[in-house]
């Protein structure tokens, strides 16, 4: 990525003007060297704005902020931070256009689909606006009735939070809504390909009323750089990841250097079960939201479709009919169910992958190749026949691409399911409730969608297994994340 020393500008997107400086003790401010780095909006492949570039020095001034106002933070009453939670999940529903106008010019999904990711991430705050109020602790008495055990919960300090390009906002917000909730502080550092996104929220969370230092936002293009002085500080007491396997692990090491708390959020590789029993259309339905949101660059996002061999060649033959059927094109254009691919290396991965199914013998039956366009658009594709030792069984995708895959019986498609490193979501569609928990219960993931084709839901505890990731976002153990326990040994008066 091309670092200058070009002067930034706040570009007016939706009507309003997007912060591009860094956000530091309430401050917004150039880098510490002046640098700035370009957005590039992917439906155009044109610059949309150049943003301040940070270092070292701005990810320790950032460090300092969060540091100084975390006892305070820790302390103010948890009605308070409840309420500009709620201020802020407010301020998200406002201005829901502009905030989908900003999503949609620097990631490309379509408009409606990036309005809908404005209500996904403002339930994240509106969620953790009440569970502020319900943080708890436990009481009881040791077993020799000799002494109480009172315990109580506190936040666990300045937290590192590093979230992905694919969901800007609602990846911010499932973070820093439980972060503040709890009573910590931020330090935040969001993708290079989405800046403004979380900058556009930062502005929003300010104007909440949130104290200058609680959330701090560095962005850079030179990631380590300014994440590695947090985590070896020693001051970071907590990360929170959301991205690649590869980089999650990266942080996890650094993490053990100084025995910091670790979620992570990784990548997935999502078996959609298809039963001979299942209701067809509702499959087809589900296929299309499990593979075709947000353009298939989803971790949840349908990997690979193992379908009954008595009914595959239908369920390949009407979801290649729908998807043949959707409009690609600029997210901004009426219609249009399809953006571009973030950059032109996802472009590129996902021919490969075609690439490599088609040369092992799989059938394209619609798309399978880039459209004549600019931008980085991929055509929707299905395939069939696609062979168990294609890279789409161990990649993933994230890209709209359904390979199909057929199997015969129960025991053998829950073992393929299974053979992977990841595990973070899975679909069943069935007609038979037993069928459905049965395979349900046996599939190694985080969350599985019977008869869904979506599972994602603030109230849910979000997170996968083996290597998709540790520990679980939303839901009621979403605060736990940022929650420390401690106890109190209390002898009892009347002690037997
Ligand atoms: P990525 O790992 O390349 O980047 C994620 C974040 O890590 C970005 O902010 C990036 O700047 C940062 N990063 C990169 N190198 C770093 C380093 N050396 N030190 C510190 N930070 C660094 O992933 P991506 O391409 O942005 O996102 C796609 C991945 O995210 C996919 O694998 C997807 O499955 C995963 N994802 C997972 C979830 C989930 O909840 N499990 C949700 C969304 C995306």
């Amino acid at each position: 990525m091309t670092t200058t020393t070009s002067a930034r500008v706040d570009p007016i997107l939706g009507g309003l003007a997007v912060p591009t400086g860094l956000l530091i003790d309430g401050t917004w401010r150039d880098a510490a060297d002046g640098k700035t780095f370009p957005v590039t909006n992917p439906a155009t492949g044109e610059t949309i704005a150049l943003i301040a570039d940070g270092g070292p020095e701005d990810a320790h001034a950032a460090l300092a902020a969060a540091a100084r106002a975390q006892s305070t933070w820790a302390a103010t009453a948890p009605r308070e931070r409840s309420e500009i939670l709620r201020r802020a999940y407010d301020l998200l529903i406002e201005r829901g256009d502009f905030l989908a106008t900003v999503v949609t010019t620097e990631m490309g999904k379509p408009f409606d689909q990036a309005q809908s990711e404005v209500v996904y991430a403002a339930e994240f705050l509106r969620w953790f606006s009440e569970e502020a109020v319900r943080i708890g602790g436990d009481h009881t008495i040791t077993g020799n009735g000799a002494d109480r055990i009172i315990v109580t919960s506190e936040p666990v300090g300045p937290c590192v939070l590093v979230t992905p390009w694919n969901f800007p906002l609602a990846m911010g917000t499932r973070k820093i809504g439980p972060a503040v909730a709890a009573g910590c502080t931020v330090m935040m550092k969001p993708a290079e390909q989405t800046p403004l996104t979380m900058l556009a929220l930062a502005q929003i969370m300010q104007e909440a009323g949130l104290p200058d230092g609680v959330l701090n936002v560095v962005n850079t293009s030179d990631p380590g750089a300014v994440v590695t002085p947090w985590m070896s500080s020693g001051t970071a007491r907590k990360i929170s990841f959301t991205g690649s396997t590869e980089v999650g692990k990266l942080l996890l090491r650094q993490a053990a250097d100084t025995v910091m708390h670790s979620s992570m959020e990784l990548g997935g590789n999502a078996p959609f079960i298809v039963c001979a029993d299942a209701d067809i259309d509702k499959a087809v339905d589900g296929a299309m939201t499990a593979k075709m949101r947000n353009m298939g660059e989803a971790c949840t996002a349908a990997n690979r479709f193992y379908v009954h061999r008595s009914v595959a060649a239908t369920f390949a033959e009407r979801l290649a009919a729908r998807m043949a059927e959707m409009k690609v094109s600029n997210g901004f254009d009426e219609g249009t169910d399809v953006g571009p691919l973030i950059d032109p290396d996802a472009q590129a991965k996902v021919q490969g992958l075609v690439d490599d199914a088609v040369g092992r013998g799989a059938t394209v039956l619609t798309g399978g190749t880039a459209p004549d366009t600019p931008g980085y658009f991929y055509l929707p594709t299905v395939l069939t026949d696609v062979p168990t030792d294609s890279r789409f069984m161990t990649t993933e995708i994230f890209g709209p691409v359904a390979p199909v895959i057929p199997f015969d019986d129960e025991d053998e498609v829950i073992r393929i399911a299974n053979n992977s490193d990841w595990g973070l979501a899975g679909y069943i569609f069935t007609q038979d409730i037993d069928r459905a928990f049965d395979l349900g219960e046996r599939l190694e993931v985080g969350m599985v969608g019977l008869n869904t084709g979506l599972v994602s839901n603030p109230a849910a505890p979000f997170g996968g297994v083996k290597q998709s990731g540790l520990g679980r976002e939303g839901g009621k153990v979403g605060i736990e994340e940022f929650l420390e326990y401690k106890y109190f040994a209390v002898p009892r008066r009347r002690a037997v």
